[in-house]
Order: structure tokens, then C-alpha cells, then sequence
């Protein structure tokens, strides 16, 4: 198969908007796609040549692209940076460049020979590296078409972003393969069990439904985490949860997913599927003695504490003493504590179909308890009063507030989920008229006055999952501190769009629009119906949607969350219909 088939594609998906001239869009690529191809297509899909979580690092910075685009042309460097200027990006600087020098080329790359070389230019290492890297994508753009070009260069320059998410490409598989959407679920589940969008389309197309309904988790492949919901009355918590739950400690640290392979090695992973062993060595140290079962994938908070006096600590500390004093300093001058709460496999068995209860059990049998590995406290509460108790007593503790849990027979880990299974109660729900929310930046205002040069507010957008939009909700300039405000536009530079992304669903214009990427945290005073913002659009009121008032960053890049677990549109709904029923006190 041609890569030309996979760019005209790109090309295609890249203009279209709608979801289903998406899926339908996708559903011809992957129809032409022989099976022993569709994993590879399908990560290129993803602007990807493994899944995510292998972290194949191409070790490709731009600058170096940028060369092997001025040998490939034959054009001076000085040449190709000027196109870049002129064009907005390096993909497009080499799609002008080689219809120029090439315009007459016949399609001849393969998929294979792309992502063969792209994993090529991966592995080479040590002395001499920069020079083979340049060489081999050298090569590659001399024999690509100039649409070609274009999306290789963002491809390895990890600019693809085609916007397109992983359900997307779930519901063009099912289409294909089964002949209707309506199994996206089954998918969907599978995927979120072993984050391997490559073997899932493999099981499929080889096995049919019925293969990928036998999907297990596996040690090594991290597991897309669940979520919870958020409610701020421990009655309608426990009518939710069928009238008893297990209030657990909410711990503020970082949520880590261990994973134990056959061969002795233990992997964490954040929840966003980037490896951090590196990061916390105590932490593997923990989990060498304290685990039980050869293979096993665990969950825990890591989070700073004081063992000697059983104290909670900020987990700022820890994050700000790693990047200060370096990994060991920090390990030493600020221990950690982990907090497990879940076990999802253990020696060949997937835990993820238990009722919590069982999970809990497996987990207690499955750990040695020391001073730094202790299972997350919970309690079995099945009255609004003993709730409220457990609350006051978590955060007299040191921790956030509770993660109340189901305990019934049908209480799965719903992996990739943020359902009614786990409800979160947290401090400050209680205090605040409006709780903190996680939006993405989509847009940016020009600086004025002692803010010239920078960026004025910022443009911010809930996520809608079921259309894959960013929907805006309003703008912020407050509460960035001004080295903050100074840093802006590098920050945001790499995402700048020339015109509004497909997916940014916007009633508002912009100075500069963003391809959604960073998710930072806000506090506002109200949430208020506009006939501006698009956020739940058409839910409260025929032609408004939710705007935020007095909005304020809080000082907080979620840079463990992807654009896509930002705050939901669908909550700020829940979150207004709540603030108009209980209004604070
Ligand atoms: P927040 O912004 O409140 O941290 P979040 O969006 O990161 O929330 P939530 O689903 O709202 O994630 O809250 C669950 C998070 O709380 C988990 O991802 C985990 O990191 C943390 N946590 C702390 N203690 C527990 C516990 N006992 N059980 C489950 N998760 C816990």
C-alpha cells in the first residue's frame, strides 16, 4: 500500500468537519488497508508509529527536519527557513519546496518503508546519531510526493494533529469490519484496556467481534483510568450509589499505575500513559518488596508523607523539589507514601470485570503493608451523617475529601470512564459558589498596555465527547502571575493555527487560535447562560450556552490531563443545574 493512499487521507480528514464525514472518511482508508497493514495505519492514524504509551521518541527536533528537507530539495537551509516563515510550518515549507523541485514525482513510498524507517530513525543512538536520523528522512522525502512530504515532516515533527480522536477511528473500524457502529462499544472497551489501538484493530480484522470481546488486559500495556464524578451532598451521593458506599480517602498527590511484567520490571505510568519510573525510583523500590504476584498491574496515589508522624504533606513538595534538587535529594528530603486503591490483574487474571469489593480484596492480599505502602483508608457508610463524618475526619487527616465507590455486584473498573461508580467529594465543593474546572486553551487575545508583547486572555473550552468539539466557555486573563504571562507565547507558539481548528467549536472570534493541546485549571465565581460561548449549547436554553464568570486561573497547568479529559461541557451543565439548586451558603 502506497503512502499517498494514507496522506491523501490526512489531506482529506484534515478539511472536513462533522463527525460522521470523518468516520466515513476513515472507514475508506481502512478499508483499503490489506489487514497485516492496519496496525501501522492505524497508529499513523494517531500521528503515531506505535501505540502512545511505547514513547518512541524520533529524537528528530525540527531544526534538524529542516535539513533534511534542504538535502532532499537541494535548496539552501537559509531557503527552507524562509519558507517555513512564509507558510506557517515546516510541512507545508516542504510541500511547496518539492512540488517546486518534484512536482512531476509518481507516488512510490510505501507505509511499510515510512514507518520501518521512522522506527530506524528512533533507534539510532549515541555518536553520529544526528547524521544517520538526517540521512534516513533524507531519503525518505527524496522519493516522496509533495503531499507526502507534508505529512511526514509533521508527522516526525510531532505536529500531525489531525484532530481526529481515537473513537473516531473506533467507530470507522467497527464500520468495516462489523458493518454498522453500533459495536464501537466492545472496541471501546478493549482499548481502554490495553491503550493499543494497533492490536485492537489487529483482533478485529483477524478475529472478529467475538476476539476483541476476549481481550484482556496484560501487564505492560498501561490501562485507561477511571474517573469520577462529583457531587457535594453525601445524600443524593449515596441515592446515586445505591444507598451504601466505601468512602475512601481522596490523597492529593499523582495518580500512578504500576505494572509488573513477567520478567521482574516494574513500569509506571502516569495516567496519561508516560513512563515515570525514572522519576520515582522509591516508588518501584515500594513496590519490589511490597508486591506479591510476579505479574501485576496496581493502582496508587503517590503522595508526600511523613511516615514518622503518619502526616499527609502537599504534594507540591514533592513535584517542586524533583525539578529543584534532582530525583535522589528529593527522595530523600521529601519521602513518599504510596496509597494503592486498585488492582486490576495479577498472574494471568483481569480483575477489571470484579466487583470493587472483591478488587479490594485481591489488592489486600496481594500487598505487604509497610509504613510507605499502605492500601488508601476506607470506611463502609451507608447513612448521609456517617458521610458527612468521614468527610470531616479525611480532611482533619491531610486529604482532599473522599472518593466514595460502589460496592455492588455490578461495581466494575470501568476503564476510561468517569461514571456514577466513583463520586468525588472534595473541600472545596463545599466552600466555593463554583468548584475548580480544567479547560482547554483554544484562543488567545493580544496583550495591551503593561501586557504588550504577550497575550492579553486566553481563550478556554470545555470538551464535548460526543461530538469532539472544544466548545468555548469564556475568556481569562486573570490570576497569571506576570513570569507566567511572560512565558506565554512560547508556550503556546507550537499550536498556533492559522485559522480556527475544525474542532473548536467557537461563537467568539480570536487574535490567535490554538490547536487544543494545554489544559489549565480555573476558579469561577458563577457560570452564567450566553448567547456567545457554545459550551452545552442548546441544553439550558434554545440558543445559549454557559459562560463563566469572574474567571481565574488558579496558577495550575494540568499537564498530566489531555485535551480530551478537560472538564466535559456535559458537566458545567451538572455544575450549573447544582449552583441554581443549592445555592452556597
Ligand atoms: P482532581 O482535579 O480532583 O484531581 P481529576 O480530574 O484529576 O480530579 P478525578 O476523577 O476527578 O480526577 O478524581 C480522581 C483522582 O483522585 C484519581 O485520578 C486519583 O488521582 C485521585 N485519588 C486520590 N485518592 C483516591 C482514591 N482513594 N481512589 C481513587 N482515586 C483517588
Amino acid at each position: 500500500m502506497k503512502y499517498q493512499v494514507v496522506a491523501a487521507a490526512y489531506r482529506d480528514l484534515e478539511q472536513a468537519s462533522g463527525r460522521l464525514i470523518l468516520i466515513d472518511r476513515l472507514a475508506v482508508l481502512l478499508a483499503q488497508t490489506p489487514e497485516e497493514l492496519l496496525p501501522k495505519v492505524c497508529y499513523l492514524c494517531q500521528g503515531l508509529v506505535a501505540p502512545e504509551f511505547a514513547a518512541v521518541d524520533l529524537g528528530l527536533a525540527e531544526k534538524l527536519a529542516l535539513r533534511a528537507v534542504a538535502t532532499a530539495t537541494g535548496v539552501e537551509p537559509v531557503e527552507v527557513v524562509a519558507a517555513v516563515r512564509e507558510a506557517g510550518d515546516l510541512g507545508q515549507a516542504a510541500e511547496q519546496l518539492l512540488a517546486a523541485t518534484a512536482g512531476e514525482r509518481e507516488p512510490s513510498l510505501h507505509v511499510d518503508t515510512v514507518v520501518d524507517t521512522l522506527h530506524e530513525i528512533a533507534r539510532a543512538g549515541g555518536s553520529g546519531s544526528q547524521g544517520r536520523k538526517l540521512g534516513l528522512l533524507a531519503d525518505l522525502l527524496a522519493l516522496a510526493t509533495p503531499l507526502e512530504a507534508r505529512y511526514l515532516l509533521r508527522l516526525v515533527t510531532g505536529n500531525l494533529r489531525l484532530g481526529i480522536g481515537t473513537p473516531t477511528i473506533l467507530d470507522a473500524l467497527a464500520q468495516v469490519y462489523t458493518g454498522s457502529r453500533k459495536d464501537r462499544p466492545v472496541l471501546e472497551r478493549a482499548y481502554n484496556i490495553c491503550c493499543d489501538l494497533g492490536l485492537v484493530a489487529a483482533t478485529l480484522a483477524s478475529g472478529g467481534l467475538t476476539a476483541v470481546q476476549k481481550l484482556q488486559v496484560r501487564a505492560g500495556n498501561p490501562v485507561r483510568v477511571m474517573l469520577a464524578q462529583r457531587l457535594s451532598d453525601a445524600g443524593e451521593i449515596l441515592t446515586r450509589l445505591g444507598g451504601q458506599c466505601m468512602a475512601e480517602y481522596k490523597y492529593d498527590g499523582m495518580r500512578l499505575q504500576a505494572h509488573r511484567t513477567a520478567d521482574g520490571h516494574i513500569e509506571l505510568f502516569t495516567r496519561r500513559q508516560e513512563r515515570v519510573s525514572s522519576q520515582f525510583p522509591d516508588v518501584v523500590e515500594l513496590l519490589q518488596t511490597g508486591l506479591g504476584p510476579r505479574e501485576a498491574i496496581l493502582e496508587g496515589e503517590v503522595v508526600a508523607y511523613d511516615a514518622a508522624a503518619g502526616e499527609l504533606r502537599p504534594f507540591q513538595e514533592v513535584m517542586f523539589r524533583r525539578r529543584k534538587h534532582g530525583i535522589a535529594e528529593a527522595a530523600r528530603d521529601v519521602p513518599i507514601g504510596l496509597f494503592c486503591f486498585e488492582l486490576l490483574y495479577a498472574d494471568g487474571e483481569d480483575f477489571t470485570g470484579l466487583p470493587y469489593l472483591e478488587r479490594r480484596t485481591r489488592l489486600a492480599d496481594a500487598i505487604t503493608l509497610s509504613d510507605r505502602l499502605r492500601l488508601t483508608t476506607a470506611m463502609e457508610v451507608a447513612t448521609a451523617p456517617a458521610l458527612d463524618a468521614a468527610f470531616e475526619q479525611a480532611v482533619a487527616d491531610g486529604s482532599e475529601g473522599l472518593v466514595c465507590k460502589a460496592t455492588g455486584s455490578t461495581a466494575i473498573y470501568q476503564a476510561g470512564a468517569r461514571g456514577w461508580l466513583w463520586i468525588k467529594l472534595k473541600r472545596d465543593y463545599r466552600t466555593e459558589l463554583a468548584d475548580t474546572v480544567d479547560l482547554v486553551v483554544v484562543g488567545a487575545y493580544a496583550g495591551r498596555g503593561r501586557r504588550r508583547g504577550t497575550y492579553g486572555a486566553v481563550l478556554l473550552a470545555a470538551y464535548n465527547p460526543d461530538a469532539e468539539l472544544y466548545q468555548t466557555v469564556g475568556r481569562c486573563g486573570t490570576g497569571f502571575s506576570d513570569a507566567e504571562l511572560a512565558a506565554l507565547p512560547a508556550r503556546l507558539a507550537p499550536l498556533i493555527r492559522a485559522e480556527r481548528p475544525a474542532r473548536v467549536d467557537s461563537r467568539v472570534p480570536a487574535d490567535v487560535w490554538f490547536e487544543p493541546s494545554l489544559v489549565l485549571e480555573v476558579l469561577s465565581a458563577e457560570l452564567t447562560l450566553s448567547p456567545n460561548h457554545t459550551a452545552g449549547w442548546g441544553q439550558l436554553k434554545d440558543d445559549g450556552g454557559l459562560s463563566m464568570r469572574f474567571p481565574r486561573f488558579t496558577g495550575r497547568w494540568r499537564d498530566d490531563k489531555e485535551p480530551q479529559d478537560a472538564t466535559t461541557s456535559q458537566q458545567l451543565v451538572e455544575l450549573y443545574r447544582t449552583a441554581r439548586r443549592a445555592p452556597a451558603d
